[in-house]
């Protein structure tokens, strides 16, 4: 029997180990692993990989693209500028989210949203469900177990954008913890504390200048929201992810949750962790808005010594792309300014230049938590590890090359990038779906071929 595909000469990093090994591919999945050895078995193809450090693609557990902002609006990146961007970057696996109205089936979300994205993707997709409205709803816990069984085990709920329908009472969410519960499901919070953010907003709306965003969401508001939510999960015994987690003190109630036994988990961006806010003092400090806001320094470092501790169990994008022009019509109104960035070419090398390169973590912890922290708490069995058996999604890089981030080079549908100009290490070299090259040296081995597919996963584990 020869291999489709051996991948000689490289080191792997997967299961808190760095390994000289010579990866065999066939029929998409890996079928052994063996020490380098001169005498190779016959395969179709061979990628020397001497100098590279080879790791498992990367599932980032939180992308929005295509995501509705209004009639006829959406945000730049669709799910093929925005699945190329992360294929490109490293990326084989994402997770979006369901779009349906508050109240409505999150299962008819998932159908609608899978009908959206299938056959447009480069890398394997799934989606967490929305879970607002929860008071309409007449059988929540029925809702969610009909979502569960097709695929979707995460629900998203939110502390805030009470104007838009989407904030949940705290009757809702412990509502919703004790159903995951029973489930084993999870429930994925944005935490922050929507009424004041509101009249916070309305405080500082005269200011016309991008500092309102910062003074609307300051710190507390994320700490109260999370130390609350933290406070539901404890009494419910429920499972509780944290998305998108911006400050010192959150990350501080949930080591303390966790210390305390509760099933209580978190998340953390690239721009939590190298942008701060000295960026809102440029003239375009618009285009680094996104809720909650880039912070301090020293957030982002208390994030990091987090992050390698195990206190937060994963770094993912929150992906949310427009263009300069899109984020230009704010004029000033602060709750007219679309909020977010692109970061799905970005998140492995980000991850990798400002944590492993600058020595806050380590290579093998980098990897637990672009990799196999995601596949574990969101239900991907067969992704995130390189083993026999397991789905041949890698992302191969050059340890030793750099790139100075161009937004002209990215893939995303965008006119500017949060990292431009800044040297970024470990972008990938190859990207491997399923044992095929999707993507070399940030281009598309073949941009008319969609070979993404939907992942329908299995119940999250509380790590
Ligand atoms: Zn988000």
């Amino acid at each position: 029997m020869a291999f489709d595909l051996a991948i000689t000469g490289g080191k792997t990093v997967s299961g808190k180990r760095i390994a000289a090994l010579d990866i065999f591919i066939k029929d998409g999945k890996i079928a052994a692993l063996r020490p380098h050895a001169k005498a190779l078995p016959p395969a179709h193809r061979t990628i020397d990989a001497r100098g590279l450090l080879i790791l498992p693609g990367v599932i980032d557990a939180h992308a929005h693209f295509k995501l509705k902002m209004g009639p006829g609006k959406y945000t730049a990146d669709d799910f093929t500028s925005g699945s190329a961007a992360a294929a490109c970057g490293g990326i084989t696996t994402f997770i979006d989210y369901t779009g349906q109205g508050p109240g409505e089936s999150p299962l008819a979300g998932l159908k609608a949203r899978v009908k959206e994205a299938a056959g447009r993707t480069y890398t394997d997709f799934s989606f967490h469900c929305m879970l607002t409205g929860l008071k309409k709803m007449k059988h929540p816990a029925a809702s969610m177990a009909a979502a569960v069984k097709a695929g979707s085990p995460t629900f998203k709920m939110f502390t805030t954008y009470g104007a838009r329908g989407l904030m949940a009472s705290d009757a809702e969410i412990s509502t919703a913890l004790k159903a995951a519960s029973r489930l084993g499901a999870l429930v994925c919070v944005h935490a922050e504390n929507g009424p004041e953010v509101d009249l916070l907003e309305e405080t500082y709306s005269g200011l016309k200048n991008i500092m309102a965003l910062p003074l609307s969401h300051p710190p507390r508001t994320e700490i109260e929201a999370v130390g609350r939510v933290a406070g539901l999960a404890a009494a419910a015994g429920g499972p509780v992810y944290f998305v998108h987690l911006s400050t010192a003190g959150a990350a501080g109630i949930v080591a303390a949750a966790r210390a305390d036994g509760h099933r209580v988990m978190g998340e953390t961006c690239p721009q939590y962790l190298a942008l701060d806010e000295s960026l809102f003092r440029r003239k375009d400090g618009y285009l680094y808005s996104c809720c909650p806001p880039i912070r301090t320094k020293q957030d982002s470092a208390e994030l990091w010594r987090a992050l390698k501790k195990g206190l937060l169990q994963v770094i993912a994008t929150d992906n949310c792309t427009f263009t300069s022009e899109q984020k230009k019509a704010w004029k000033g109104d602060i709750t007219r300014l679309p909020m977010g960035m692109p970061g799905s070419q970005t998140l492995l090398p980000a991850a990798y230049t400002f944590g492993v390169k600058s020595g806050r973590i380590t290579l093998e912890k980098m990897v637990e938590l672009l990799c196999e922290n995601p596949a574990r708490i969101m239900g991907l069995a067969q992704k995130g590890f390189i083993k026999p058996g397991a789905d041949a999604d890698l992302a191969i890089i050059n340890p030793a090359a750099s790139v100075k981030a161009d937004w002209r080079s990215m893939m995303h549908n965008t006119d500017y990038s949060p990292w431009q100009g800044r040297r970024l290490y470990g972008t990938p070299r190859y990207t491997l779906l399923r044992g095929e090259v999707i993507a070399e040296k940030g281009k598309l081995t073949d941009p008319k071929r969609f070979t993404g597919r939907f992942l329908r996963r299995s119940l999250p584990r509380v790590i």
